[in-house]
């Protein structure tokens, strides 16, 4: 059975940009202690025999550039890049139509820019859909969660919604190849645009199980959350 894992990597990183005034790369390119994000989300799954390969998916601009870090870091042999493409399910669809897979085979899709994530989790979520076909990782929320209505003057609370009821979403997200292909095939015709991939496979009408997940697996998304990511380095003691 192969494991293969895509990385959408052809964000903008927009929401960056504001404490970077000087930035000149996307966020994924960006360096956590000395390294860029997409090659420290490389070498953990680098870090897992089971995975047979890593696609990663850039923007047209980037591929070169992707291509020499890939060759300097030496995952020449076990990393491929692919363009992606304007949405972030686009960019992962572009990956998936290049997989040479039976339908049981297994696909992860992880954020580029959550370069914390950790082998022994990586490991579960593959164990999960070996047993349950679809598994992602997700946080239990810690705040109390409302519902709300947004209006002209703000946002209204219509409903308090127990926090037992919820996670937050985070990556891996993994799943046998024929039901994550069946399932974007039908969001494409259907028109439907999720901000994951388990909101298409639920939508496919299979349940997705949960692999209890850490603060530490971070989405590096704004200003700060570099300087976030470094402090959990070197709180695990592994700064490097
Ligand atoms: O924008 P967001 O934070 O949801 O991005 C999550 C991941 O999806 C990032 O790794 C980003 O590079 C990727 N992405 C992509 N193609 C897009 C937009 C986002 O691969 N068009």
């Amino acid at each position: 059975m192969r494991v293969s894992v895509i990385l959408p990597a052809a964000g903008l990183g927009t929401r960056m940009a504001a404490g970077h005034a000087a930035q000149t790369a996307p966020k994924q390119f960006l360096e956590l202690a000395g390294t860029p994000i997409l090659i420290r989300t490389l070498r953990a799954f680098a870090e897992v025999p089971e995975i047979s390969e890593l696609i990663v998916a850039v923007r047209a601009t980037e591929m070169e550039r992707l291509t020499a870090h890939i060759f300097e870091h030496g995952f020449a042999e076990r990393v491929r890049v692919v363009e992606g493409g304007d949405s972030r399910q686009e960019s992962v669809f572009n990956a998936l139509k290049t997989l040479d897979c039976v339908e049981d085979d297994i696909v992860l899709v992880h954020d580029a820019v959550r370069p914390l994530i950790e082998p022994a989790v990586i490991l579960r979520v593959i164990e999960a859909v070996e047993k349950h076909n679809a598994a992602i990782v997700g946080l239990p929320a810690l705040d109390t969660i409302k519902q709300v209505e947004r209006t002209a003057d703000g946002a209204i609370i219509t409903a308090t919604i127990p926090r037992e009821y919820i996670v937050q979403a985070q990556t891996p997200q993994g799943f046998r190849y024929g039901l994550l292909h069946h399932a974007f095939a039908e969001a494409e015709a259907d028109g439907f645009v999720g901000t994951d991939e388990a909101s298409l496979v639920e939508r496919a009408g299979t349940q997705v199980f949960v692999v209890p997940g850490s603060a530490s697996n971070l989405k590096i998304t704004q200003p700060g959350d570099l300087e976030l990511a470094e402090f959990y380095m070197t709180h695990r003691g592994n700064p490097h």
